[in-house]
């Protein structure tokens, strides 16, 4: 599998903490000498930490690159790819896996606040990033070496259903879902996977970001609970993309097994 990953540039977002960070940390585990890494999220400081720590792991073979983006702010992601280092501009995978939910308040006490952050961050945002790489990939189509490229959406098992005070939250994960699905019918006739993995409940800052910072609430979540790990999730994202390029491993749903 790291062989068919050997020399990708892979962009992803979200990567400071969780599932994106272990993303991450996993395709340079499974590909440690030749791979570029973007990494990208609000907090540089914390992605400084994370390029630190693979390549601690991994050595210097994987170049990492921190990257400063806010995908919820649309210039931001328009001036992202000439603004990279040339080296990292041919991108072969984008991850997009930044996303939040706020509050827990039923649907008729919403804060417009939260309810604007969740969509420009989990839909408009993950749809500019992916009109942002699409050309990207689409030349490669045309080239001589028969490139390609991949996209993998981070959705969730809340886009398949709704629960109590999660209405916003979970419309965003469908709307991800349905976006997919039709971005992959369309690009159906070229070598452009796209991937949507949905994980249950994982163990991450995502509750705390959900509590506004509460972490004592924020652990009362997964009490009495044994949730998935970002490593169960960033695992099957790296399966996904070390596939043979005829193999699409289109729709998953990772969830823990006590998980109703
Ligand atoms: P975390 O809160 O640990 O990670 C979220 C990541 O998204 C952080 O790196 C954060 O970085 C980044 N992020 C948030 N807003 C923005 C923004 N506007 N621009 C750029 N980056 C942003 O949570 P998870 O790792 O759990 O979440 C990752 C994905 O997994 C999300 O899409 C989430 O919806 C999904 N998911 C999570 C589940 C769970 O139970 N944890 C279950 C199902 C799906 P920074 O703050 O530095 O910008």
């Amino acid at each position: 599998m790291g062989k068919r990953l050997e020399g990708k540039t892979i962009l992803i977002t979200g990567a400071s903490s969780g599932i994106g960070r272990s993303i991450a940390q996993e395709f340079a585990r499974t590909s440690p000498t030749s791979l570029k890494l973007i990494i990208t999220a609000r907090r540089i400081d914390t992605l400084k930490e994370v390029a630190s720590a693979i390549e601690k792991e991994v050595g210097s073979g994987v170049k990492v690159l921190p990257v400063k983006l806010d995908v919820s702010q649309p210039q931001e992601v328009a001036n992202l790819i000439p603004s990279l280092p040339e080296e990292f501009r041919d991108i072969d995978i984008l991850v997009n896996n930044a996303g939040l939910v706020k509050g827990v308040d039923q649907a008729p006490d919403i804060k417009a606040e939260d309810m604007n952050v969740m969509w420009a961050t989990n839909v408009t945002g993950l749809i500019n990033m992916t009109q942002a790489v699409l050309p990207i990939f689409k030349k490669k189509l045309n080239g001589a070496d028969g490139g390609r490229g991949d996209i993998i959406n981070i959705g969730s098992i809340a886009g398949r259903e709704g629960y109590p005070g999660g209405s916003i939250y979970c419309a965003t994960k469908a709307a991800v879902r349905t976006f997919t699905d039709a971005l992959r019918k369309e690009l159906i006739a070229t070598r452009i996977r796209v991937i949507e993995v949905d994980p249950g409940q994982v163990e991450t800052e995502f509750s705390v970001v959900r509590f506004y910072g509460d972490k004592s609430k924020a652990d009362a979540v997964y009490k009495g609970v044994e949730p998935l790990t970002p490593d169960d999730i960033a695992e099957v994202v790296v399966f996904a993309a070390g596939r043979r390029e005829n193999v699409v491993i289109a729709d998953t749903l990772i969830f823990p097994n006590h998980q109703v």
